[in-house]
């Protein structure tokens, strides 16, 4: 994370309110999918940025590369990586000589180290005869994209010399918001709702400090969260960007997460009160996004704290990653008798972190090592004594076991008194575009009302 904030979104608000009204209109009559099945509440709305004035630059790096195929004894490839396979045995392949390979590939390191192209990388080349020998080629030209963003052209001038350049794809954010209800697992209800992976993993990894995600969530909890996509001039997306904003409801509680960058350039999601969604250890310390909440309801939270049972147990499937509940140092890393695999981790102010069961081990856990918090140390399993795959999870307080949801630990980062004036209108700037984004934000409300009201 990191970059500047959110300069773009101000710019946005103008379009936004126009598509929304189109969209209004489109739907007007419809039934709610969601409200028809009574089931969920959930919205999703997009804003899309305004048309640019300049012409759409579509796929320039293909017409291009596609100038270079200009006489017909020139041949255009494409060809991919093979798995072990390098540029040069690839360009050696195609029929190009050894030394105007080399001058190639020197060219394209300029730009990029070709070592870190992977298997499968895919290349596009064109080739032409070579006057002096028919059977050689020269290459004329390649073109190969190294990310979802960045194209590396190569192109040989007529003097024989390489010339490489960076082709970007124009890309451009738009602001969505997803709400809605979880049924089943945060993760399958939020994809549903039409969240990407990368922001409910964000999101869930947020709240894994503060909630229990097996037994602090139950189905009918209702979540929201504005994240920004960046999409190129096709309107595909190219990746996630920032999570803006979070908001959880697990049970009663109402648990809301800004974005916010404080002067020192650190980024971080922190209430409206200003403390950080940060805290000494996890409440969470398993990728919770896929954790069912179905069960929340059968379970009696008691079951999970018998005095035989020391820890924490949360159900995943196999291969969900572990996180280190806190920054630490690894105590112990190896096979513990009914523990199965196991993971011990030391922190500070006298509390140990245990975690038993796992399919492996994180990459480089090992005794002695230093971890920081949410680094993976290793995989849900059913190793050891277990009638099923779950993370196992002790918290030591001075050496004593103690109940990992209800310890009391140290606090996290709480913003200056200083600081708060920003911060304050930063919620305030969010809070705003929420009212401009958040056209089903009441339906949620209610629902969330008549819940209080059939309870109490
Ligand atoms: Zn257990």
């Amino acid at each position: 994370m990191g970059g500047k904030p959110f300069p773009v979104v101000m710019y946005f608000i103008p379009a936004a309110l126009l598509v929304m009204a189109i969209v209004n209109l489109f739907l007007g009559g419809r039934p709610e999918p969601a409200q028809a099945s009574g089931a969920m509440v959930q919205n999703v709305s997009v804003i899309v940025p305004p048309a640019p004035d300049l012409p759409k630059l579509k796929n320039v790096a293909d017409q291009v590369f596609a100038s270079f195929v200009d006489n017909s004894d020139r041949k255009q490839l494409s060809l991919k990586l093979k798995p072990g396979g390098t540029l040069a045995v690839l360009l050696d392949e195609a029929g190009v000589g050894r030394v105007e390979a080399a001058y190639a590939i020197q060219a394209i390191s300029k730009l990029f180290n070709p070592r870190n192209f992977r298997a499968g990388q895919q290349l596009k080349l064109v080739l032409e005869p070579r006057n002096d020998n028919k059977s050689a080629m020269h290459l004329v030209s390649l073109a190969t994209r190294i990310d979802a963003e960045r194209t590396i052209l190569l192109r040989r001038d007529e003097n024989g010399s390489f010339h490489s350049r960076e082709l970007l794809r124009e890309t451009s954010p738009e602001l969505v918001r997803v709400q809605g209800t979880i049924s089943g697992s945060l993760y399958l209800s939020a994809l549903e709702a039409g969240a990407s992976d990368a922001a409910i993993l964000e999101f869930s990894r947020l709240y894994a400090y503060s909630v229990d995600f097996q037994r602090g969530i139950r189905a009918g909890d209702g979540f929201d969260m504005v994240f920004e996509r960046l999409v190129d001039e096709q309107g595909r997306m190219v990746r996630t960007g920032n999570l803006l904003y979070a908001r959880l409801m697990p049970r009663k509680r109402d648990l809301k997460l800004y974005r916010y960058q404080t002067p020192d350039g650190e980024v971080g999601y922190y209430n409206e009160k200003g403390e950080s969604a940060r805290r000494f250890l996890m409440k969470t310390p398993v990728e919770g996004a896929r954790i069912s909440s179905s069960f929340g309801r059968r379970k009696h939270p008691v079951l999970g704290y018998t005095r035989a049972h020391k820890g924490t147990d949360f159900a995943a499937v196999t291969g969900t990653p572990i996180l280190a509940a806190g920054n630490g140092v690894i105590e112990r890393s190896s096979r513990f008798g009914s523990y199965g695999n196991y993971v011990r981790i030391r922190h500070s102010n006298g509390f140990k972190t245990a975690y038993a069961h796992m399919s492996k081990f994180g990459r480089g856990i090992k005794k002695g090592r230093r971890v920081q918090q949410g680094q993976i140390i290793g995989y849900v399993g059913a190793t050891g004594r277990v009638t099923g795959p779950h993370l196992h999870y002790e918290v030591l307080k001075k050496g004593r076991h103690v109940n990992p949801m209800t310890v009391k630990l140290p606090t996290g980062r709480k913003l200056k008194r200083s600081e708060l004036a920003a911060f304050a209108q930063e919620v305030g700037r969010i809070d705003d575009l929420l009212l401009h984004i958040g056209a089903k934000q009441s339906q949620l409300a209610d629902a969330k009302a008549k819940d209080k009201v059939t309870e109490s």
